[in-house]
């Protein structure tokens, strides 16, 4: 690993923390619907009209065109100022959009990447279906060349935000005779196709982004497909790797803040034994100084995928490895909030509004999104470690 901070990085990091401090929204982020949608936008655009939008991205596409450092220390700046959950914008420009600046056509590039920098494009993520999640090679989802558009019939599920989105791209079956991973093609859908009806799903956590998307004789053209027809396997690879790899750089960075939170609530809240406060109990700070550890620890593993990246890497398997620590790490951090907060942990408060009770509900979704823990393990024992599959 080779990471330095050069005198110009410091100063970049200077000016982002000025910028962030007198830019990020003090409103509070609305959490659902076409409110939501408008308030992602609005700041979308403010951080490109303020020139801080797509930092590593190439700079003919409205990126800033820096070095992946750059993106890292940004994202440490934005997290620390506490600025808005990235949300809605979150599939086209952590990781839909940087598919489609690796794989798109030119054309696509220039259609796309700039509209996503300014906050006028929102896309979901169509892979899931009803019986496709961790085996997504089991698409069935059929899409059939007619000419010079595509036929598509099926049903994807679990498609964050689809009822706000502008596009949705999916992985869908386009050869059903060929092996598993070979009839596949990655497609940009435009949402207001007709043909295609869009279902939101209630959860648990209170946050209704979820949607099952039905696909009907739906025509979308050719051009549409992004790495060529049969060929998506690969294109949903390079997909995979930046959402498990650097999406949640922006996550991971701001546990050390959840993690202060918890240190107060440790403070503030009485102790089991009814002596001092729950941080002065030493299986609680035992338990906090190992957390210190290990958000510790996960920051080192992030910088070393930047690292990788910075040498012209990219994002691989070793994302596997980040993501399945991160999600458990916020899943221990909840569940010791929860024991501190005792019975008071039964009142709901919503996790985007930092609230402990929604936070634990919703950190049990961290180890099934961008694949579960199992399959997350799997892709260690099999890629890294060697071990019979
Ligand atoms: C927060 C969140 C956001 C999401 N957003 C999107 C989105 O925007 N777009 C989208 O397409 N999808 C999205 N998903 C869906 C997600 O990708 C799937 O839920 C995930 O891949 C698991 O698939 P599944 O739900 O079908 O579970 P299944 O694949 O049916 O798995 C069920 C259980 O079996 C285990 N299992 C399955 N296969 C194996 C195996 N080979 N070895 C060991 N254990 C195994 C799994 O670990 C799991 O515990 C999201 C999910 C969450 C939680």
């Amino acid at each position: 690993m080779d990471l330095r901070f050069e005198p110009e990085d410091v100063e970049f990091r200077e000016a982002a923390r000025t910028w962030l401090a007198a830019n990020v929204p003090s409103e509070r982020r609305p959490e659902d619907g076409k409110a939501m949608r408008d308030f992602d936008n609005a700041w979308q655009r403010t951080q490109f009209d303020g020139g801080w939008a797509g930092v590593s991205w190439p700079t003919q596409y409205g990126g800033l065109g820096l070095p992946i450092v750059r993106q890292l220390i940004w994202y440490e700046e934005y997290a620390r100022a506490g600025a808005p959950y990235t949300g809605s914008t979150f599939p086209a420009v952590f990781y839909g959009g940087p598919t489609l600046a690796l794989r798109g056509t030119d054309e696509q590039r220039s259609r796309h990447l700039p509209r996503i920098l300014r906050g006028e494009e929102i896309w979901s993520q169509g892979f899931s279906e009803p019986s496709a999640g961790s085996d997504l090679a089991s698409v069935r989802t059929r899409a059939r060349v007619d000419g010079d558009h595509l036929v598509v019939s099926g049903q994807k599920v679990w498609s964050s935000y689809a009822d706000i989105a502008d596009f949705h791209f999916c992985l869908f079956r386009t050869n059903p005779d060929a092996p598993k991973r070979e009839g596949l093609s990655w497609v940009l859908v435009p949402l207001d196709t007709p043909g295609i009806e869009v279902r939101r799903i209630k959860t648990l956590a209170r946050n209704h982004h979820f949607c099952e998307v039905f696909y009907d004789n739906v025509r979308v053209p050719l051009d549409n497909v992004v790495g060529g027809v049969d060929n998506g396997w690969t294109v949903a690879m390079n997909t995979l790797g930046f959402e498990r790899g650097s999406a949640f750089l922006t996550e991971q960075l701001e546990l050390s803040m959840t993690l202060d939170e918890l240190i107060a609530l440790c403070r503030a809240r009485p102790s089991r034994s009814g002596h001092g406060s729950a941080f002065d109990d030493e299986s609680v700070a035992a338990e906090l100084a190992e957390l210190r550890a290990s958000v510790t620890a996960l920051r080192a593993m992030s910088y070393r995928t930047v690292s990788k990246s910075a040498h012209g890497e990219l994002p691989g398997p070793e994302g596997s490895i980040i993501r399945l620590y991160f999600a458990e790490l916020r899943q221990q951090l909840a569940t010791l909030a929860m024991r501190v907060l005792d019975t008071d942990g039964l009142e709901f408060t919503p996790y985007w509004e930092s609230g402990w009770s929604g936070q634990w509900l919703w950190d049990f979704a961290r180890t099934v999104g961008a694949g579960t823990s199992e399959i997350q393990r799997n892709i260690i024992g099999d890629r890294f470690l060697g071990l019979p599959r």
